[in-house]
């Protein structure tokens, strides 16, 4: 019988996205994590509630002043979101975690991962509880390991995870009107990097040193087919990059919807290793497929708004076509048209063609004309899947 969930390993920021993305999708997920207490989606207006809007960054060669980056509006035109927002990571993963409780799903607290084996078709992981020493197993089809530097599953995967890193990072308290003024600095010397980040009005910031930083990456060639690893299990950026939990975040969100239409009933093996080669027709705009789609607002018609729904889409922008909403009530999927705007034309959208959205908000294809809807239905039937959801 097939196991009725999948297993998270791990509820740092890349495993509680994980889990509530797949929600999302229509999968059943198990969240545990060894940490016993809690550390200190729509999620877009609670971040902003929470974070600081870093007014500026200044750049420093040694001592001597070299620029002042303006940040408030940096990314205009670009998204609506165009500034730089600062927010401290348990906040984050606090607020990430209520959603996840909304939706009725708790993170299992005190529960390891000691091992698991694989059987062709599911896996059994081996939980270690150690309030009362207990030992449980869980039957999942899949397991994803977002736990961290030292990852279990990582191990059990065997997978080699090579470089190194020489960080130091404080959080401090300060003021002074040169490098503790609610701005940021970054500071290179001919050796070392030091960036102060701060996070909130009351003078409090991040402070770190970098003296030599690679990144530590998974090898590639670690594959298993049971099991998947994101986040800092996968890859281990240097701090000061402050990249590595957005990397992780991206992970997430790419690996559910490749993981909710393969836990899909009918799904064919051979759809399961197409999930990777997206495009299909390519139109005249500079807009192309694997593109994120561009941001556009006209009269407060925002069209990423439709962005918040986790399903798969249709954009025009132009005029209507009727056969795809029958066609997208057939697949689960929704069909948005957009006035056409000579703005968009100018992000690089083209006039009446019809843009494929793939849950992760990517563009999976571009299609048009009279052949639309038969590029769309190759689209899937050449992929073997198609965007139905529901759990089984
Ligand atoms: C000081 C510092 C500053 C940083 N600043 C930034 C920044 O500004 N921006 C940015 O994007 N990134 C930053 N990072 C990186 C970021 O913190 C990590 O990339 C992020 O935490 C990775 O998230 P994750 O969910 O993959 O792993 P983690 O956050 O490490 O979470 C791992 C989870 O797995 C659990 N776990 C581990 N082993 C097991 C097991 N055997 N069984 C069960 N559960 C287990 C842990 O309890 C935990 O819940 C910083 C990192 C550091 C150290």
């Amino acid at each position: 019988m097939k196991p009725k969930t999948d297993v998270i390993v791990g509820a740092g920021p890349t495993g509680l996205v994980l889990a509530l993305w797949l929600h999302h999708q229509g999968v059943n997920v198990h969240i545990l994590t060894r940490q016993t207490v809690r550390p200190k989606l729509g999620l877009t207006e609670d971040l902003l509630a929470l974070g600081y809007k870093l007014p500026a960054s200044n750049l420093w060669v040694g001592e001597e002043h070299k620029a002042h980056i303006p940040l408030r509006d940096f990314g205009l035109e670009l998204t609506p979101y165009p500034f730089m927002l600062s927010t401290p990571q348990d906040d984050l993963e606090r607020m990430i975690e209520k959603r996840l409780n909304d939706v009725s799903i708790h993170v299992a607290r005190g529960s390891k991962l000691q091992g698991f084996v694989g059987h062709g078709s599911s896996i059994t992981a081996t939980l270690f509880r150690e309030i009362d020493e207990s030992s449980t197993t869980h039957e999942a089809s899949y397991i994803v390991g977002c736990d961290g530097a030292h990852s279990a599953v990582r191990r059990g995967i065997g997978a080699k995870f090579e470089g190194e890193t020489y960080i130091y990072i404080a959080d401090v308290e300060g003021k002074g009107d040169e490098h503790f003024n609610r701005k940021g600095h970054m500071v290179f010397t001919n050796d070392t990097f030091t960036q102060v980040v701060p996070y909130n009005e009351a003078g409090h910031a991040r402070l770190s040193l970098s003296i030599r930083s690679h990144s530590m990456m998974l090898d590639p060639k670690s594959r298993n087919n049971r099991a998947f690893l994101v986040g800092d299990a996968a890859h281990i950026h240097s701090p000061v990059g402050g990249q590595g939990m957005n990397t992780g975040i991206m992970d997430s969100v790419n690996l559910a919807w490749k993981l909710a239409t393969v836990l899909k009933p009918n799904m064919t093996k051979e759809a399961k290793y197409q999930l990777d080669s997206s495009l299909s027709r390519i139109g005249e705009g500079t807009v192309q497929p694997d593109d994120r789609l561009p941001w556009v607002e006209i009269n407060e018609v925002d069209n990423f708004s439709t962005l918040r729904e986790v399903c798969w889409q249709l954009h025009i922008y132009g005029e209507s076509v009727p056969e795809l909403e029958k066609w997208a009530r057939e697949m689960n999927a929704k069909v948005f048209t957009f006035d056409w705007h000579d703005q968009y034309g100018k992000v690089g959208l083209v006039k009446n063609a019809v843009y494929l959205l793939r849950p992760d908000q990517y563009i999976a294809g571009i299609f048009e004309g009279p052949s639309t809807k038969a590029g769309l239905d190759e689209y899937f039937a050449t992929r073997g899947f198609c965007p139905h959801a529901g759990r089984d």
